[in-house]
């Protein structure tokens, strides 16, 4: 942050006063660096200890000579080591020369003149690698002696930087006094703070946000042991917001050129709904903001979109946003939904998008819109595309409407799968010598990619999968994570990729739902003599022998790939050939 003075002026510098012809003295130590044992310092040490022992950041570690063995001075050295500093062998002095120590470090400290530009730059530069990653979020935590910074994209954290306390306590205070309305505001770290960052904002010591970046919420939340934590929600113009851009469709995300053509086609049909279903931060609200980008840019902007969500994304092009005011008492939460309901109705819109449908007021409200013959697109949780008509039974609509194909139109289900860091990844067959305890699931997955293989050359000669012969899939495209990774990732992973069902509707798989039949509904919507589906299974396959996806995380995501009666079917079709 600050020059580091190499030594101050009144260290006991070596030469000079010897020089002076003055009675000698012990041996000088010149000091440099920053001294963290010092109060307010980077490490926190009893007060004790400060009159025993010295810890400079450079790792020189200055001990009392009679003291060596006090815990007041291993302990701060384990505590050190402990938290990354770096301690070298204790250099045995007077206690005069540890009192010169925190003299020196009260100097430095003095001189220390935050450079205010320099932490603007900092910030900006942690904004500009969030908004290239795709960061929903940034978080600051500061404790212990270290400053973590890391970004949540799309529902993972991952590390993005490192500093010491105080640079993280800089950067802390200077977010806090660049945000809206806090000019001449005192902060009180002590207490849950919130504030906004916005573009635009002008004054002398204004901060710049980068391009896209319209606007930061920050929330700070005082953690134990004086530690501090920030988190930073990043608000994105659409051309950066994640699925912002018009031009793009589903199949940027990972979804398959079959499903991508599919997902058009219910995009262009008229009224009904659409759910996304999967778990949450697994990319939903990307995929419809994408489908909803299309559709608007495919419309030429003519038709009137509404957004109601809690909180709001947005990040649709031409679409207008409905507040809905976040209240955790129950009642005024259903107050203001009513009240949304009426005014969407009468903003007469054509599609709506719905944040949620979690209970039966959402979800009745999703129908109403949808009897009206409006577009209506949603998220829920369900565990599959075809357990969505389910969960609507559970949250209490009628089966008249729930199995209706021109009511619910789309199913969809998605959940993210990281990818393979194209730079270090590892052949499946050399990772297997190395770890024989891979084998097992080699045997999954060969199974898996043969019937999947089979399945996909019947539908393209036409006859039942059980009359094709099996073969020995190719696997040489498998490839798996280095574990270490490289400098163009972490861990050997780069970026996730959607895993996804879609589902068309009709009234043939809506019946066999509606009357539990839910596995034939699968075998129906699977068959290439019903809808020609892809299950996730098959889709994270095609992605395991490209070598976009690990199996083993396709594992992770998905479970096992190939279950007992699947392991049987191979060996004995494998073994009639
Ligand atoms: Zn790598």
């Amino acid at each position: 942050m600050s020059g580091k003075p190499e030594t101050s002026t009144d260290a006991p510098a070596a030469g000079k006063e010897q020089q002076s012809g003055h009675e000698p003295r012990p041996p000088r130590i010149p000091f440099a660096g920053k001294v963290l044992t010092s109060e307010g310092g980077d490490l926190r040490v009893p007060a004790e200890s400060r009159k025993l022992c010295a810890l400079f950041d450079t790792g020189m570690w200055l001990v009392s000579e009679s003291y060596k063995n006090s815990p007041f001075v291993t302990s701060v050295a384990a505590q050190a080591r402990r938290q990354g500093f770096k301690v070298d062998e204790p250099m045995y002095v007077t206690p005069d020369v540890i009192a010169q120590a925190y003299s020196y470090a009260s100097k430095v400290d003095q001189a220390t003149v935050v450079d205010e530009n320099q932490v603007r730059r900092r910030i900006k530069e942690v904004f500009l690698k969030a908004r290239e990653a795709g960061a929903n979020d940034v978080h600051i935590e500061v404790a212990d002696g270290r400053t973590k910074i890391e970004f949540r994209i799309d529902g993972s954290m991952i590390v993005a930087d490192t500093l010491t306390q105080k640079e993280g306590e800089t950067l802390m205070a200077a977010i806090w006094s660049h945000s809206a309305a806090q000019s001449g505001a005192t902060p009180n770290w002590l207490e849950p703070m919130a504030a906004m960052l916005r573009a635009g904002q002008t004054g002398k010591d204004s901060l710049e946000l980068p391009e896209g970046l319209l606007g930061v919420r920050c929330q700070w939340i005082p953690i134990v042991d004086g530690g501090r934590y920030l988190v930073m929600r990043m608000h994105y113009d659409n051309l950066h917001i994640k699925g912002g851009h018009p031009d793009m469709d589903v199949d940027a995300l990972g979804f398959t050129p079959e499903q991508t053509s599919l997902v058009r086609h219910l995009r262009r049909l008229p009224g009904g709904m659409r759910i996304v279903a999967g778990p949450v931060n697994q990319g939903k609200t990307t995929t419809l903001r994408v489908i909803l980008n299309r559709r608007m840019a495919e419309t030429n902007y003519r038709l009137n979109c509404l957004l109601i969500e809690d909180p709001p994304e947005g990040g649709i092009i031409g679409a207008r946003q409905i507040g809905v005011a976040a209240s955790h008492d129950e009642e005024m939460r259903e107050r203001v939904f009513m009240e949304v309901q009426r005014s969407a109705l009468r903003l007469d819109p054509d599609i709506i998008m719905l944040g949620e449908v979690r209970d039966l007021q959402t979800a009745g409200f999703a129908y109403k819109l949808a009897l009206t013959g409006r577009q209506v697109y949603t998220t829920i949780h369900a565990y599959s595309a075809l357990a969505i008509p389910q969960r609507l039974r559970d949250i209490g609509i009628q089966p008249y409407l729930v199995y209706d194909h021109n009511l619910l139109r789309g199913l969809v289900t998605q959940r993210l799968v990281r990818t393979i860091c194209q730079h270090c990844k590892v052949p499946f067959a050399e990772a297997m010598r190395q770890r024989p305890q891979l084998a097992a699931l080699m045997i999954r997955l060969r199974t898996a990619v043969a019937l999947m293989d089979a399945e996909m050359m019947a539908r393209r000669d036409n006859v039942t999968a059980d009359d094709i012969k099996l073969q020995e899939p190719d696997l040489s495209g498998v490839y798996v994570t280095s574990g270490k990774g490289c400098e163009h990732c972490i861990g050997g992973h780069s970026g996730r990729t959607v895993l996804a069902e879609v589902v068309e509707t009709d009234s043939r798989l809506m019946a066999l739902l509606r009357d539990d039949k839910v596995d034939q509904a699968r075998a129906y919507w699977l068959s290439h003599n019903g809808l020609g589906g892809l299950s996730m299974l098959w889709h994270a396959m095609g992605k395991v022998v490209k070598g976009q996806v690990s199996p083993e995380d396709a594992e992770f995501e998905l479970g096992p790939l190939a279950r007992e009666r699947d392991l049987r079917e191979f060996e004995e079709r494998m073994g009639r050939s």
